[in-house]
């Protein structure tokens, strides 16, 4: 029997006959690898890893030498959750010598982390005098009894843990950025992290294999199924293919997958463990199109480990629950949405991303970029998401927890105030009619309608239906899509907008060039005049799915008249072709792009209405990333400038007899909404979460007595960098809640 077989088969004995020490263990790791030193780590609470067990170094020191997470080599295996070998570790810059252990004898290192879901137990440690690299071989068998010491260190659930006194239980609280604001109590559910498998090891490889074999057909042929069903036309996007070869290219896993077989694992337990070692090279990788694919290798590990197990059904979500999630598809958290979670935090997730857009379709409070949750987390655990303040609380303390139950139970009651507002026209005190209308991106969103008393659609933004399907439509089922739009607005009026991909928000399939820049890029607008394929398709549907009633259409990034000009024409000449034509068809832009506002003359001689889109405007007006975090605060709508422009625009539109919408996130901001009325803009689109805060605020907004108010701070702090703060400031001080 090989030395590694041996190891594993009498550690198994080992653990299979009752509780055998620490020590024993590490006595037959040393032996077995022929090592001078084993030493075990164990963490304890409040992040220390204290010696639990060696053999080798000297024996008072266990119990005794403490290394802080990310303190010395050990401390920074736990941290990063990667092997260290090191010939010579006393070099190593990240040493930290303990005197007590005696280990400066000994010159080189191997050390694992002790890992079980996703989340550090310990380091496992071997070392030897000679200055050598520890063989792949090695690495392998350390990496392999690591999982089985996860084992006896976390028995089962947390409760045995708890006796063991490893369970966490000090509230620990993590920063990110905000996706979707709100909050959320409630227990914890964790996303794409497998439990580990119940039996590690397998006496009959042969047996192993051949489970193995059929399970990875099965996942096979439901991966081809569900690309089939995505991709109509059978042409595998470039994407897809990549991901597909990056997984099968990764020197052959199903390979690597056997061999851990053949090392006496059972076909879970293999899979398990090559899976992680995936995904810990994948998060390694810096390159975005590639990190996106993280997603989809856990995808594949999950089905592979599912296709395993038979089929288990999908265990119950706790309501209320907040979903952690390292990376996550748009198809999966529409999935997860419904299955009822109200929370969701992202590790990798930027403010940009897919999930990102769908969180905020679906109004799911969201923080992104918070690092480690998932590791610190046990699934059930309760925790409080502050998307407010970019705060996530695990294991809250009883006060805060109370604190942020009292917070609920008064947004329930203010939620209770807005519904009674949904029947009350949108007015100011002084009886000037503002048009609120709602920003859609899902069918599902459409109840908002009646549930705000929206006055109907002035963004429907196409592509967000597209981003959560993982591929653009084809005409019919557009056209599906956007007639159940129109028949749920009946006579409220839909701005439908086209197709605005690239940037931030990226299909599967589409063959997006790598771009330094994307938000100034080849998107949107430009991909639809250079490919109009897909623009002809979408007018069709659009016009198909008005079926004679009125429709209107606007086109994102129009950078130039000329552009704007050229896609007008594209619909034009689908509405020669479809039959009934609409009632009335209107077709106007979205002012994102600032070189527009020096055409603006010619412009509105041609469209039939524009919609400012200030998320996208104030980036380009201020050459200011609009998804970097350290840039959120820095430039602002109300800022001077912001507001000339504005100013500018109202009138020449006002005057042109053209209507003018604002359907950026600051159309749903009272300060900038009664500012936007102020300027003669009365046509605002926005969340539905937001419509009833800003229609109680234009209530009580006198819009006579503000204008000159307006000016006049306009006058006085033409220098500022923003006008925000005397704008709010005599807003208090007439009692506008803002
Ligand atoms: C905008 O840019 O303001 C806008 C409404 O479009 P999106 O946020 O979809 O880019
Ligand atoms: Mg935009």
């Amino acid at each position: 029997m090989s030395a590694p077989r041996r190891l594993l088969a009498r550690m198994r004995h080992l653990m299979a006959h009752g509780t055998a020490p620490l020590a024993e263990l590490t006595q037959l790791v040393a032996a077995e690898l022929v090592t001078e030193v084993c030493s075990i780590y164990v963490l304890r609470p409040g992040d220390l890893l204290e010696l639990a067990a060696t053999e080798g170094l000297r024996p008072e020191a266990v119990g005794r030498t403490k290394l802080r997470v990310g303190e010395g080599i050990i401390g920074l295996v736990a941290a990063t959750g990667q092997p260290l070998n090191l010939p010579d570790a006393q070099n190593h810059p990240a040493f930290a010598y303990r005197p007590e252990t005696g280990e400066e004898k000994y010159a080189s290192l191997l050390a694992v982390p002790v890992r079980r879901a996703g989340r550090t137990l310990g380091v496992l440690g071997v070392q030897n005098r000679q200055p050598r690299r520890y063989d792949a071989d090695e690495v392998d068998v350390l990496e392999t009894v690591a999982m089985l010491l996860a084992e006896k260190l976390a028995p089962a659930g947390s409760a045995e843990r708890a006796e063991e006194g490893l369970a966490a239980t000090v509230a620990r609280r993590f920063g990110g950025s905000v996706i979707v604001p709100g909050i959320a109590i409630g227990p914890v559910v964790r996303h794409g992290l497998h439990a580990p498998p119940a039996r590690l090891l397998a006496d009959d490889p042969a047996q192993e294999l051949a489970r193995l074999a059929t399970a990875a057909e099965a996942m096979q042929r439901g991966l081809d199924e569900l690309i089939s069903a995505r991709l109509p036309d059978g042409e595998a996007p470039r994407e897809v293919l990549a991901a597909y070869r990056l997984v099968a290219a990764d020197a052959g896993w199903i390979r690597r997958v056997e061999d851990a077989i053949r090392g006496g694992l059972t076909a879970e337990a293999a899979v398990h463990r090559v899976g992680g070692e995936l995904r810990d090279r994948m998060r390694r990788v810096a390159d975005p199109y590639l990190r996106e694919r993280l997603a989809d290798i856990e995808d594949m590990v999950g089905r592979l480990l599912r296709a395993l197990d038979g089929s288990t059904p999908q265990p119950e979500v706790p309501e209320g629950a907040i979903l952690l999630a390292r990376r996550l598809g748009p198809a999966e958290l529409l999935d997860w949405h419904a299955r009822g979670i109200a929370g969701l935090v992202i590790e990798d997730g930027s403010a940009a991303g897919h999930a990102a857009v769908l969180a905020r379709a679906l109004g799911l409070p969201a923080l992104g970029g918070a690092r480690g949750v998932l590791e610190a987390a046990e699934s059930g655990e309760p925790a409080v998401l502050d998307a407010d303040e970019a705060l996530f609380v695990l294991r809250p303390e009883q006060e805060v927890l109370s604190a942020y139950e009292r917070e609920r139970e008064a947004r329930c009651a203010r939620q209770a105030r807005f519904a009674e507002l949904r029947h009350r026209p949108a007015t100011t005190a002084d009886g000037t009619a503002i048009t609120l209308m709602l920003n859609v991106g899902l069918p599902l969103e459409l109840a908002h309608l009646e549930a705000t008393g929206a006055a109907g659609i002035g963004l429907f933004r196409t592509e967000i239906a597209m981003l959560a399907r993982g591929a653009v439509a084809d005409v019919a089922e557009q056209a599906a899509v956007y007639g159940r739009v129109l028949d749920a607005a009946g006579a409220r009026p839909v701005l439908f907008r086209t197709l605005d991909l690239g940037g931030d928000k990226l299909l599967p399939g589409s063959a997006v060039p790598e771009e330094e820049n994307p938000a100034m890029g080849w998107r949107s607008l430009r991909v639809a005049l250079d490919r109009p394929a897909v623009l002809r398709k979408q007018a069709r549907a659009l016009l198909l799915a008005a079926d004679g009633r009125p429709l209107s259409v606007m086109f994102p990034m129009v950078a130039t008249v000329a552009e704007f000009a050229a896609a007008r024409a594209i619909l034009l000449a689908e509405a020669e072709r479809v039959r009934p034509a609409p009632q009335r068809l209107r077709i106007g832009t979205m002012l994102e792009v600032p070189a527009l506002l020096w055409q603006l003359d010619e412009l509105l001689k041609q469209v039939e209405f524009i919609s400012v889109g200030t998320n996208d405007l104030l980036q380009f007006v201020f050459a200011a990333d609009r998804g970097t975090p350290a840039l959120a605060a820095r430039y602002d709508v109300l800022a001077p400038g912001m507001v000339t422009l504005l100013d500018r625009l109202a009138r020449h539109a006002e005057a042109a007899g053209v209507p003018l919408s604002i359907c950026g996130e600051a159309a749903g901001r009272p300060l900038e909404a009664m500012t936007f009325a102020a300027l003669g803009i009365t046509s605002l689109s926005m969340a539905a979460g937001a419509l009833p805060p800003v229609k109680e605020a234009l209530a009580a907004l006198d819009l006579a007595a503000f204008r000159p108010v307006l000016a006049a701070i306009r006058r006085s702090d033409a220098a500022a960098a923003s006008l925000r703060e005397p704008i709010a400031t005599w807003a208090r001080e007439h009692g506008i809640p803002v």
